[in-house]
């Protein structure tokens, strides 16, 4: 009965579904909020430092602080215009695990991390890439050569379409990995898209 309510192959109805358009609009408001909150924080906290301390001048502070508002704001402003994109539907062409570095700028000298990076051709021909970094690999894991996906801009999250040998299934709100019995996730309790 289970197995005929979510068939484990396709494209999941529940991101159409009435309580997951609310949900994706609570999450749009949220990253609304949170981007004045952060414009905002450095401006202020610039100008109380530049306030209480004698060693900062209160114009450099403003400064530095309106500039570092800007930047979050537009930084922001640019991740929200990707979440009303559309949906698009890719084919994972290929993996490939990168050693990158870094420099450490205190003694010069540089770290090394891995880089998982999953590529994806999407319907329309494009390229895409999903890049991770060290142990936060989930969808490098997830995802094998040939699979096809769903990316989720409202979400910012991935489906795939073939769920049917997956013992697990990460959560398109809040990405905390579920077995694939649930229906909800363990953690937001918002339906899993399956
Ligand atoms: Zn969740």
């Amino acid at each position: 009965m289970l197995e005929e309510q979510h068939p484990l192959v396709g494209w999941s109805d529940v991101a159409n579904s009435p309580e997951m358009v609310e949900t994706i609009k609570k999450n749009k408001r949220s990253a609304v909020g949170w981007t004045w909150v952060f414009t905002l924080l450095f401006p202020v906290g610039f100008l109380i430092a530049g306030l209480l301390s004698d060693e900062v001048p209160l114009n450099e502070a403003l400064i530095i602080g309106i500039g570092l508002g800007l930047l979050i704001l537009a930084i922001n402003l640019w991740r929200i215009a990707g979440m009303k994109k559309p949906v698009w539907d890719g084919v994972v062409m290929k993996k490939v695990e990168k050693k990158r570095y870094k420099r450490d700028n205190d003694d010069g000298s540089s770290q090394s991390y891995m880089e998982y990076i999953v590529l994806i051709r999407t319907e329309r021909g494009k390229k895409k890439r999903i890049v991770e970094r060290q142990r936060d690999r989930a969808m490098y894991d997830y995802l094998d050569v040939g699979d096809r996906v769903r990316y989720h801009p409202a979400l910012e999250t991935y489906e795939k379409y073939d769920k049917s040998k997956d013992q697990v299934i990460y959560c398109n709100v809040c990405r905390l990995r579920n077995s694939i019995r649930n229906d909800r996730c363990e953690r937001c309790n918002n339906l899993l898209f399956k």
